[in-house]
């Protein structure tokens, strides 16, 4: 008799604890390339292309390092189409006495696999996920109670359980944020060093003809498939980022230029989520490199705060609250997800540039989908299950642990303030600032009414008007509802007028 352990599509490490709790001679490993999984939503193609490749090139490395593995390819002809089943199959075959498996990092597949023990009529043990920094219940500790849950006073708790970037006790620098320092619109012609390419092998080449065959209806482009898929290739990833881009990440972390879709930021999501690198093994880099005086503290700073501030916070936000969280509707949005987010005409650049290159990548980086994609859904009211799947489906790090409180919470503002202070609206005057867009629109972000007029600049005060009797009471929105107060009443309703017209061009798949 003996264990089996499934290792899930996202759970791409050695020191797995699931993977920890078996003997190597007699227990074996299940991995499996299943229907369910790749297709409850449609993921993008080169999603799909990463995960399966870099599945692939694990089981080889877990065969390297002597344990036994089972690998159910998604066109094997044994291939029983969900994890369940094939989780039978291999107890049948094997005579097995115990399923264990790592805590998945979806609330769904979480409650699917509490019930297999049932099915199976074994016992089916679920290991913690042990690659966050904050377990579960630290979490629990540090929010129960809280009204708002700040990410930046779980932060400092992180930073000083954890002792990154602390001296005696205090913050290094003196401060625990220098987000203030991380700003900067870029100038022009910023040397922006090349994203880290690799060849691609076989194993990648024949996922790829996979994924053209049985996934062309998906979202998204294959060419130029270029990311790491083993550990290895990762670590290139990391050093090239820490030697290349970190010490200019802070300062423009959150510009935006056209046709500069990787800017310098670390690139690094899709292997920390897949369990190909390790989020300490991240921020210990950038630490060594403040300390070596290659990077400035607040590119530092502000890299490490992203991974051991809002990466974990999100992920403890999320199984905190789920599964009420998903049901979240604070502003009552409703309308449909526009054609533009999959790729049609637009006259509005900035979007139309998003979603190309998220087409194009797989990833955008964090203030297009705050600031630009985000911002819309949330100006014009975009259904939060249909916003949510979006984006669930678009980018290549994107698991539902960390999508959904970024989407509901961060963009949406579902859950009326919990996890923002306030929405993160902004008019065109934000994008222009922050980027080359509006550059090259048909609209012009000077305007604020009127057919020539940037939409984010009424739409802007559409939402505020649409929204007054509950973010009125916010006092952090106090200022700008004194300055709507203060505005000339024609041109507020020229500029809701405006909204109204641009709502219908929607609905009726107009182009905008
Ligand atoms: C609407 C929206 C949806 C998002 N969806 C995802 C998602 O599905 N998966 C995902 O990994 N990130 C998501 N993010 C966070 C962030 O945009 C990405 O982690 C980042 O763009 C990945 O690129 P990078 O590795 O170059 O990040 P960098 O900018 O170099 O940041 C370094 C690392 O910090 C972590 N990080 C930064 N911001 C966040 C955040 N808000 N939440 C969690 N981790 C963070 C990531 O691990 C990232 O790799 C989302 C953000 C928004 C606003
Ligand atoms: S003018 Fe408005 S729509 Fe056009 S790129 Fe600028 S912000 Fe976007």
């Amino acid at each position: 008799m003996s264990k089996l352990c499934l290792v899930l599509g996202d759970q791409l490490s050695l020191d797995m604890s699931s993977i920890q709790s078996i003997d190597k001679q007699k227990d074996r490993i299940l991995m499996a390339e299943v229907k369910q999984e790749a297709t409850y939503v449609k993921h993008h193609k080169k999603k799909i292309a990463f995960i399966f490749s870099a599945m692939r090139h694990f089981a080889q490395q877990l065969d390297a390092n002597g344990y036994q593995v089972d690998y159910i390819k998604y066109d094997d002809a044994e291939n029983a189409g969900s994890l369940l089943e094939q989780v039978k199959k291999a107890c049948r075959q094997h005579d097995i006495s115990e399923v264990t498996v790592a805590q998945p990092g979806e609330y769904r597949l979480l409650e699917d696999i509490k019930q297999w023990e049932e099915e199976l009529n074994i016992p089916v043990k679920i290991t913690p996920d042990n690659r966050f920094m904050a377990e579960q219940s630290f979490f629990h500790d540090w929010a129960e109670g809280r009204k708002q849950l700040r990410m930046e006073y779980f932060y400092r708790e992180m930073r000083k359980k954890h002792n990154y970037l602390m001296e005696s006790g205090q913050p290094t620098g003196g401060k625990w944020n220098y987000d203030n320092q991380n700003r900067e619109k870029a100038p022009k012609n910023l040397d922006i060093p090349s994203p880290t390419v690799f060849e691609r092998d076989d194993i990648t080449n024949e996922v790829i003809a996979l994924v053209k065959d049985s996934f062309s209806e998906h979202f998204g482009d294959l060419d130029d498939f270029h990311y790491a898929v083993t550990r290895k290739q990762a670590l290139v990833v990391l050093e090239e980022f820490i030697e290349h881009r970190l010490p200019k990440f802070g300062q423009y972390q959150d510009a935006m230029i056209e046709g500069e879709p990787w800017m310098y930021h670390s690139h690094v999501s899709f292997y920390i989520n897949t369990g190909l690198l390790s989020p300490q093994e991240c921020m210990d880099a950038a630490e060594q490199a403040y300390a070596s005086g290659q990077a400035p503290l607040n590119s530092v700073e502000g890299f490490i705060r992203q991974i051991l501030g809002w990466r974990e916070y999100v992920r403890g936000f999320y199984w905190y609250l789920m599964p009420d969280y998903k049901e979240k509707n604070y502003l009552s949005a409703s309308r449909a997800l526009p054609d533009l987010y999959w790729g049609a005409e637009t006259k509005m650049n900035c979007l139309k540039q998003c979603v190309k290159e998220t087409k194009e990548n797989a990833y955008a980086h964090h203030i297009q989908r705050l600031m630009v994609l985000g911002n819309f859904a949330l100006l014009a009211g975009l259904d939060p299950d249909q916003v949510n799947e979006w984006y669930l489906i678009v980018y290549a790090d994107a698991y539902e642990w960390v999508e959904l409180p970024n989407v509901s919470g961060m963009i949406l503002f579902t859950d009326g303030g919990l996890l923002a202070s306030k929405p993160y609206a902004a008019s065109g005057a934000y994008i222009n600032k922050m980027s080359d867009y509006c550059r090259n629109c048909e609209y012009s972000v000077k305007e604020k009414t009127g057919h020539q007029a940037c939409p984010f600049n009424y739409l802007y005060w559409d939402f505020l008007i649409r929204h007054q009797d509950v973010l009125g009471k916010n006092p952090r929105m106090g200022m700008i509802y004194n300055t709507l107060k203060k505005m000339d009443e024609t041109k507020v309703s020229h500029m809701q007028q405006d909204a109204e017209a641009f709502f219908e061009k929607l609905a009726n798949n107009e182009k905008v």
